[in-house]
Protein backbone atom coordinates (compact mmCIF):
# COMPACT_ATOMS: atom_id res chain seq x y z
CA UNK A 1 0.00 0.00 0.00
CA UNK A 2 1.55 3.65 -1.03
CA UNK A 3 0.99 6.39 1.10
CA UNK A 4 0.08 10.17 -0.49
CA UNK A 5 2.99 12.24 -0.37
CA UNK A 6 1.98 15.18 1.90
CA UNK A 7 2.39 18.83 0.22
CA UNK A 8 3.40 20.82 3.17
CA UNK A 9 3.02 23.79 1.04
CA UNK A 10 0.71 27.38 2.40
CA UNK A 11 -2.65 25.12 1.63
CA UNK A 12 -1.63 22.24 3.65
CA UNK A 13 -4.30 22.30 6.31
CA UNK A 14 -1.86 19.62 8.85
CA UNK A 15 0.61 23.14 9.21
CA UNK A 16 -1.17 25.27 12.63
CA UNK A 17 -2.31 28.42 11.23
CA UNK A 18 0.50 30.46 13.11
CA UNK A 19 2.54 28.58 11.74
CA UNK A 20 1.46 29.27 8.13
CA UNK A 21 2.14 32.65 7.93
CA UNK A 22 5.87 32.57 9.04
CA UNK A 23 7.37 33.64 5.89
CA UNK A 24 11.06 33.33 4.98
CA UNK A 25 12.79 37.22 4.00
CA UNK A 26 13.92 37.20 0.95
CA UNK A 27 16.78 38.83 2.02
CA UNK A 28 17.84 35.21 3.60
CA UNK A 29 17.41 33.59 0.58
CA UNK A 30 19.34 36.41 -1.21
CA UNK A 31 21.96 35.76 1.13
CA UNK A 32 22.07 32.56 0.57
CA UNK A 33 22.18 32.67 -2.82
CA UNK A 34 25.77 34.83 -2.54
CA UNK A 35 28.31 32.79 -1.96
CA UNK A 36 31.21 34.95 -3.93
CA UNK A 37 34.21 34.76 -2.27
CA UNK A 38 34.98 38.11 -3.06
CA UNK A 39 31.67 39.66 -0.89
CA UNK A 40 32.37 41.54 1.93
CA UNK A 41 30.06 40.76 4.64
CA UNK A 42 28.58 43.68 6.35
CA UNK A 43 24.81 41.91 7.20
CA UNK A 44 25.85 39.37 9.73
CA UNK A 45 26.32 39.82 13.65
CA UNK A 46 29.36 36.91 14.17
CA UNK A 47 31.60 37.42 16.92
CA UNK A 48 35.37 36.76 15.70
CA UNK A 49 35.98 33.56 17.49
CA UNK A 50 39.43 33.33 15.52
CA UNK A 51 40.31 35.68 18.38
CA UNK A 52 39.71 33.01 21.19
CA UNK A 53 42.66 31.16 23.25
CA UNK A 54 42.88 27.87 21.49
CA UNK A 55 45.29 26.33 24.95
CA UNK A 56 42.30 27.99 27.19
CA UNK A 57 39.37 26.52 25.38
CA UNK A 58 41.48 22.77 25.40
CA UNK A 59 41.79 22.85 29.14
CA UNK A 60 38.25 23.76 29.64
CA UNK A 61 36.74 21.01 27.11
CA UNK A 62 39.52 18.69 28.88
CA UNK A 63 38.14 19.19 32.14
CA UNK A 64 34.77 18.13 30.64
CA UNK A 65 35.66 15.23 29.25
CA UNK A 66 38.12 13.86 31.94
CA UNK A 67 35.87 14.09 35.10
CA UNK A 68 35.50 10.42 36.10
CA UNK A 69 31.56 10.95 36.72
CA UNK A 70 31.27 12.09 33.48
CA UNK A 71 28.50 14.61 34.59
CA UNK A 72 28.83 16.44 31.31
CA UNK A 73 27.57 13.69 29.00
CA UNK A 74 24.68 13.02 31.57
CA UNK A 75 20.80 14.82 31.79
CA UNK A 76 21.19 17.79 33.82
CA UNK A 77 18.72 19.70 35.43
CA UNK A 78 15.91 21.57 33.62
CA UNK A 79 17.30 25.19 35.10
CA UNK A 80 20.87 23.85 34.83
CA UNK A 81 23.72 22.90 36.65
CA UNK A 82 24.50 25.03 40.17
CA UNK A 83 28.09 25.25 39.92
CA UNK A 84 27.52 26.84 35.98
CA UNK A 85 24.85 29.33 37.68
CA UNK A 86 26.94 30.16 40.38
CA UNK A 87 29.89 30.70 37.68
CA UNK A 88 27.93 33.64 35.79
CA UNK A 89 25.99 35.44 39.10
CA UNK A 90 29.83 35.62 39.93
CA UNK A 91 30.45 37.43 36.09
CA UNK A 92 27.33 39.09 36.59
CA UNK A 93 28.00 40.56 39.85
CA UNK A 94 31.24 42.88 37.86
CA UNK A 95 28.25 44.66 35.70
CA UNK A 96 26.19 45.63 39.18
CA UNK A 97 23.58 42.65 39.18
CA UNK A 98 23.99 40.60 42.50
CA UNK A 99 21.97 37.12 42.04
CA UNK A 100 21.70 34.24 43.85
CA UNK A 101 21.86 30.59 41.45
CA UNK A 102 17.95 30.23 42.51
CA UNK A 103 17.54 33.31 40.15
CA UNK A 104 18.52 32.32 37.08
CA UNK A 105 17.80 29.54 35.01
CA UNK A 106 20.10 28.59 31.96
CA UNK A 107 19.20 28.29 27.89
CA UNK A 108 20.31 27.83 24.92
CA UNK A 109 21.34 30.99 24.11
CA UNK A 110 19.28 33.89 24.71
CA UNK A 111 17.51 33.20 21.82
CA UNK A 112 16.09 30.42 23.58
CA UNK A 113 15.26 32.37 26.34
CA UNK A 114 13.30 34.90 24.30
CA UNK A 115 10.83 32.14 23.13
CA UNK A 116 10.23 30.97 26.29
CA UNK A 117 9.34 34.04 27.44
CA UNK A 118 7.05 34.09 24.19
CA UNK A 119 5.58 30.37 25.13
CA UNK A 120 4.92 31.38 28.98
CA UNK A 121 3.42 34.51 29.26
CA UNK A 122 1.74 35.36 25.43
CA UNK A 123 -1.88 34.71 24.93
CA UNK A 124 -3.03 35.76 21.33
CA UNK A 125 -3.77 39.08 21.01
CA UNK A 126 -1.78 40.00 23.72
CA UNK A 127 0.45 43.32 23.54
CA UNK A 128 4.78 43.59 23.55
CA UNK A 129 6.12 47.05 23.24
CA UNK A 130 9.48 46.99 21.60
CA UNK A 131 11.87 49.72 20.51
CA UNK A 132 11.22 50.07 16.53
CA UNK A 133 13.72 48.64 14.80
CA UNK A 134 14.36 45.81 17.13
CA UNK A 135 16.27 42.34 17.37
CA UNK A 136 14.56 40.63 14.27
CA UNK A 137 14.55 36.69 15.89
CA UNK A 138 12.99 38.31 18.77
CA UNK A 139 10.18 39.12 16.64
CA UNK A 140 9.96 36.01 15.14
CA UNK A 141 10.12 34.11 18.98
CA UNK A 142 7.24 36.24 19.74
CA UNK A 143 5.49 35.94 17.12
CA UNK A 144 4.83 32.16 17.15
CA UNK A 145 2.69 33.04 20.09
CA UNK A 146 0.81 35.63 17.87
CA UNK A 147 0.68 38.96 20.36
CA UNK A 148 0.35 42.43 19.04
CA UNK A 149 3.88 44.23 19.07
CA UNK A 150 4.11 47.76 19.22
CA UNK A 151 6.92 49.59 18.33
CA UNK A 152 8.37 52.30 20.18
CA UNK A 153 10.56 54.62 18.24
CA UNK A 154 14.47 55.59 19.82
CA UNK A 155 16.95 58.69 19.59
CA UNK A 156 20.43 59.05 20.48
CA UNK A 157 19.17 58.64 23.84
CA UNK A 158 17.68 55.22 23.50
CA UNK A 159 14.12 54.18 23.71
CA UNK A 160 11.67 57.50 23.59
CA UNK A 161 10.06 57.54 26.63
CA UNK A 162 7.52 60.32 25.60
CA UNK A 163 6.47 57.83 22.94
CA UNK A 164 6.23 54.83 25.39
CA UNK A 165 3.87 57.42 27.48
CA UNK A 166 1.96 58.29 24.77
CA UNK A 167 0.98 54.54 23.46
CA UNK A 168 0.76 53.71 26.87
CA UNK A 169 -1.71 55.92 27.47
CA UNK A 170 -3.69 54.95 23.84
CA UNK A 171 -3.20 50.89 25.52
CA UNK A 172 -4.73 52.62 28.84
CA UNK A 173 -3.82 51.58 32.56
CA UNK A 174 -4.94 48.04 33.80
CA UNK A 175 -5.19 46.80 30.24
CA UNK A 176 -4.77 43.04 31.41
CA UNK A 177 -3.64 42.24 27.60
CA UNK A 178 -0.54 44.57 27.99
CA UNK A 179 2.47 42.10 29.38
CA UNK A 180 5.56 42.87 28.00
CA UNK A 181 8.33 45.56 26.83
CA UNK A 182 11.09 44.11 25.27
CA UNK A 183 14.24 46.31 25.17
CA UNK A 184 17.94 46.11 23.99
CA UNK A 185 19.39 48.94 26.41
CA UNK A 186 22.93 48.58 25.64
CA UNK A 187 23.86 49.10 22.12
CA UNK A 188 21.01 48.14 20.84
CA UNK A 189 19.88 45.54 17.47
CA UNK A 190 20.19 47.17 15.17
CA UNK A 191 20.28 50.65 16.19
CA UNK A 192 23.41 50.69 18.27
CA UNK A 193 22.26 53.32 20.60
CA UNK A 194 22.16 53.03 24.32
CA UNK A 195 19.55 54.02 26.70
CA UNK A 196 20.47 56.70 29.43
CA UNK A 197 20.27 56.86 32.96
CA UNK A 198 17.48 58.94 32.90
CA UNK A 199 15.57 57.30 30.15
CA UNK A 200 15.83 54.05 32.33
CA UNK A 201 14.27 54.91 35.36
CA UNK A 202 11.87 56.72 33.74
CA UNK A 203 10.76 52.82 31.88
CA UNK A 204 11.22 51.43 35.68
CA UNK A 205 8.59 53.75 36.46
CA UNK A 206 6.79 53.43 33.84
CA UNK A 207 6.75 49.61 34.37
CA UNK A 208 4.86 49.96 37.90
CA UNK A 209 2.29 52.22 36.64
CA UNK A 210 0.81 50.26 33.85
CA UNK A 211 2.35 46.99 35.42
CA UNK A 212 4.16 45.20 32.43
CA UNK A 213 7.06 43.27 32.70
CA UNK A 214 10.42 44.84 31.77
CA UNK A 215 12.70 42.17 29.51
CA UNK A 216 16.13 43.41 29.54
CA UNK A 217 18.16 41.71 26.62
CA UNK A 218 22.04 42.72 27.36
CA UNK A 219 23.92 40.39 25.15
CA UNK A 220 26.61 43.41 24.20
CA UNK A 221 26.76 45.16 27.49
CA UNK A 222 30.29 44.03 28.03
CA UNK A 223 31.25 45.43 25.01
CA UNK A 224 32.13 49.05 25.67
CA UNK A 225 34.65 50.92 23.51
CA UNK A 226 33.77 54.42 24.72
CA UNK A 227 32.31 56.15 27.87
CA UNK A 228 31.42 54.40 31.32
CA UNK A 229 29.23 51.62 32.13
CA UNK A 230 25.22 51.63 32.22
CA UNK A 231 23.72 50.76 35.31
CA UNK A 232 21.66 47.57 34.04
CA UNK A 233 17.79 47.21 34.79
CA UNK A 234 18.22 44.79 36.80
CA UNK A 235 20.55 46.05 39.45
CA UNK A 236 17.68 48.57 40.19
CA UNK A 237 14.66 46.78 39.99
CA UNK A 238 14.41 43.19 41.34
CA UNK A 239 11.44 42.25 38.85
CA UNK A 240 12.95 42.79 35.64
CA UNK A 241 13.75 39.90 33.35
CA UNK A 242 17.16 40.35 32.54
CA UNK A 243 18.83 37.88 29.53
CA UNK A 244 22.14 37.48 29.28
CA UNK A 245 24.36 34.84 27.12
CA UNK A 246 28.34 34.05 26.68
CA UNK A 247 27.54 34.50 22.36
CA UNK A 248 29.35 37.64 22.39
CA UNK A 249 32.08 37.20 25.24
CA UNK A 250 32.94 33.94 24.47
CA UNK A 251 31.46 31.39 21.92
CA UNK A 252 27.71 31.24 20.17
CA UNK A 253 29.06 27.62 19.01
CA UNK A 254 28.47 26.61 22.66
CA UNK A 255 24.80 27.32 23.51
CA UNK A 256 24.56 29.06 26.71
CA UNK A 257 22.81 31.93 27.90
CA UNK A 258 20.40 32.69 31.05
CA UNK A 259 17.76 34.45 32.52
CA UNK A 260 17.69 36.25 35.90
CA UNK A 261 14.41 36.80 37.45
CA UNK A 262 12.22 36.51 40.48
CA UNK A 263 11.42 32.78 41.67
CA UNK A 264 8.25 32.92 41.06
CA UNK A 265 8.94 33.73 37.25
CA UNK A 266 11.27 31.16 36.86
CA UNK A 267 9.16 28.58 38.39
CA UNK A 268 6.68 29.24 35.04
CA UNK A 269 9.53 29.30 32.87
CA UNK A 270 11.04 25.84 34.06
CA UNK A 271 8.00 24.44 33.43
CA UNK A 272 7.48 25.33 29.91
CA UNK A 273 11.55 24.60 29.75
CA UNK A 274 10.62 20.99 30.81
CA UNK A 275 8.42 20.44 27.38
CA UNK A 276 10.87 21.48 25.47
CA UNK A 277 13.71 20.29 26.35
CA UNK A 278 13.95 18.56 29.24
CA UNK A 279 17.48 20.43 29.74
CA UNK A 280 19.75 21.87 28.22
CA UNK A 281 23.35 20.80 26.64
CA UNK A 282 25.45 19.51 30.13
CA UNK A 283 28.01 19.44 28.69
CA UNK A 284 28.48 23.02 26.99
CA UNK A 285 27.46 24.24 30.56
CA UNK A 286 30.61 22.33 32.02
CA UNK A 287 32.51 23.96 29.44
CA UNK A 288 31.42 27.43 30.37
CA UNK A 289 31.57 26.92 33.99
CA UNK A 290 35.60 25.91 33.59
CA UNK A 291 35.86 28.91 31.01
CA UNK A 292 35.02 31.73 33.50
CA UNK A 293 36.22 29.84 36.34
CA UNK A 294 39.60 28.88 35.54
CA UNK A 295 41.13 30.64 32.34
CA UNK A 296 42.01 34.25 31.86
CA UNK A 297 38.63 35.77 30.23
CA UNK A 298 38.92 39.01 30.71
CA UNK A 299 42.18 38.97 28.79
CA UNK A 300 40.19 37.52 26.41
CA UNK A 301 37.34 39.71 26.59
CA UNK A 302 40.12 42.94 26.87
CA UNK A 303 40.86 41.92 23.30
CA UNK A 304 37.53 41.43 21.53
CA UNK A 305 37.00 44.94 22.96
CA UNK A 306 40.14 45.99 21.69
CA UNK A 307 39.79 44.20 18.03
CA UNK A 308 35.93 45.20 17.84
CA UNK A 309 37.06 48.94 18.92
CA UNK A 310 39.43 49.53 16.20
CA UNK A 311 36.57 48.21 13.59
CA UNK A 312 34.11 50.51 14.60
CA UNK A 313 36.07 53.21 14.22
CA UNK A 314 37.73 52.21 10.58
CA UNK A 315 33.78 52.05 9.90
CA UNK A 316 32.91 55.44 11.16
CA UNK A 317 36.21 56.87 9.52
CA UNK A 318 34.75 55.69 6.03
CA UNK A 319 31.08 56.64 6.65
CA UNK A 320 32.42 60.26 7.15
CA UNK A 321 34.62 59.83 4.22
CA UNK A 322 32.49 57.98 1.48
CA UNK A 323 28.64 58.61 2.57
CA UNK A 324 26.99 61.02 1.02
CA UNK A 325 25.83 64.06 3.00
CA UNK A 326 22.51 62.90 2.65
CA UNK A 327 23.20 59.67 4.83
CA UNK A 328 23.27 59.79 8.74
CA UNK A 329 24.21 57.22 11.64
CA UNK A 330 23.91 56.17 14.78
CA UNK A 331 27.34 56.49 16.65
CA UNK A 332 27.68 53.41 18.71
CA UNK A 333 29.95 53.32 22.04
CA UNK A 334 29.62 49.36 21.89
CA UNK A 335 28.54 46.15 19.73
CA UNK A 336 28.21 44.99 16.85
CA UNK A 337 26.13 47.08 14.55
CA UNK A 338 25.09 50.93 13.39
CA UNK A 339 22.10 52.08 12.07
CA UNK A 340 22.21 54.18 8.84
CA UNK A 341 19.30 56.30 7.78
CA UNK A 342 19.00 57.37 4.05
CA UNK A 343 16.64 60.03 2.18
CA UNK A 344 13.67 58.32 2.46
CA UNK A 345 12.59 57.61 -1.86
CA UNK A 346 15.25 55.04 -0.96
CA UNK A 347 14.13 51.46 -1.15
CA UNK A 348 17.25 49.35 0.83
CA UNK A 349 15.46 46.38 -0.02
CA UNK A 350 15.86 46.58 -3.38
CA UNK A 351 19.29 48.27 -3.48
CA UNK A 352 20.72 45.06 -1.80
CA UNK A 353 20.84 43.26 -5.46
CA UNK A 354 22.87 46.13 -6.52
CA UNK A 355 25.23 45.57 -3.75
CA UNK A 356 25.15 42.27 -4.05
CA UNK A 357 26.72 42.62 -7.65
CA UNK A 358 29.25 45.43 -6.12
CA UNK A 359 30.32 42.77 -3.85
CA UNK A 360 29.06 44.20 -0.13
CA UNK A 361 26.34 42.92 2.02
CA UNK A 362 23.99 44.78 4.76
CA UNK A 363 20.65 44.00 6.47
CA UNK A 364 17.78 46.47 4.80
CA UNK A 365 16.01 48.38 7.56
CA UNK A 366 12.47 46.73 7.20
CA UNK A 367 13.15 43.24 8.39
CA UNK A 368 13.60 44.99 11.83
CA UNK A 369 10.37 46.25 11.94
CA UNK A 370 6.97 44.13 12.75
CA UNK A 371 4.86 45.81 9.92
CA UNK A 372 8.11 44.92 7.04
CA UNK A 373 7.40 48.80 5.62
CA UNK A 374 9.00 51.24 8.27
CA UNK A 375 12.64 51.00 8.07
CA UNK A 376 12.77 50.73 4.36
CA UNK A 377 15.10 53.87 3.56
CA UNK A 378 17.62 52.41 6.50
CA UNK A 379 20.32 50.05 7.07
CA UNK A 380 22.22 48.02 9.13
CA UNK A 381 25.66 47.76 9.14
CA UNK A 382 27.89 45.06 11.29
CA UNK A 383 31.45 45.98 12.14
CA UNK A 384 32.84 43.01 14.13
CA UNK A 385 33.65 40.53 12.13
CA UNK A 386 35.61 41.83 8.66
CA UNK A 387 39.21 43.49 8.34
CA UNK A 388 39.32 47.36 9.09
CA UNK A 389 40.97 47.37 5.47
CA UNK A 390 37.67 44.95 4.32
CA UNK A 391 35.34 47.60 6.16
CA UNK A 392 36.62 50.56 4.50
CA UNK A 393 36.58 48.61 0.64
CA UNK A 394 32.90 47.74 1.89
CA UNK A 395 31.94 51.04 2.53
CA UNK A 396 33.59 52.49 -0.12
CA UNK A 397 31.26 50.15 -2.45
CA UNK A 398 28.49 50.80 -0.87
CA UNK A 399 28.70 54.83 -0.86
CA UNK A 400 28.89 54.26 -5.25
CA UNK A 401 25.46 51.80 -4.82
CA UNK A 402 23.32 54.53 -2.53
CA UNK A 403 24.57 57.61 -5.06
CA UNK A 404 23.07 55.75 -8.28
CA UNK A 405 20.16 55.83 -6.26
CA UNK A 406 19.82 59.09 -4.60
CA UNK A 407 17.90 62.01 -6.65
CA UNK A 408 20.17 64.66 -7.48
N1 LIG B 1 19.41 39.09 21.53
C1 LIG B 1 20.08 39.92 20.72
C2 LIG B 1 19.80 41.39 20.80
C3 LIG B 1 21.00 39.41 19.79
O1 LIG B 1 21.64 40.27 18.99
C4 LIG B 1 21.23 38.02 19.74
C5 LIG B 1 22.19 37.39 18.78
N2 LIG B 1 22.52 38.05 17.65
C6 LIG B 1 20.50 37.20 20.61
C7 LIG B 1 19.62 37.77 21.51
C8 LIG B 1 20.65 35.70 20.61
O2 LIG B 1 21.88 35.30 21.03
P1 LIG B 1 22.25 33.83 21.46
O3 LIG B 1 21.06 32.96 21.26
O4 LIG B 1 23.40 33.42 20.62
O5 LIG B 1 22.60 33.94 22.91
Amino acid sequence: MTTAHMKFDQTSDKIADRVRNLRSSAVRDLFAAAVRPDIISLSGGMPDVSLLPQRAIQKAVHAAITDERAVALQYGSTNGRLETRQALCDIMRDIGVRVKPEEMLLTSGAQQALNLLGETFLDKGDIVLVEGPTYLTALSAFNAYEPEIHSVPFDDEGMRMDLLEEELKRIGKGNKRLKMLYTIPNFQNPGGVTMTGERRKRLIELSHEYDFMIIEDDPYGRLRYEGGHMVPLKAQDDRVIYLGTISKIFAPGLRIGWICAPVDVLARISLVKQGADLCGSTFDQVVVEHYFTDTPWQRTLQKFIKTYGERRDAMLAALEEYFPPEASWTHPEGGFFLWVTLPKYVDTGSMLADALEAGVTFCPGDSFYVDGVTGRNCMRLNFSYETPENITEAIRRLAKVIEERLEL
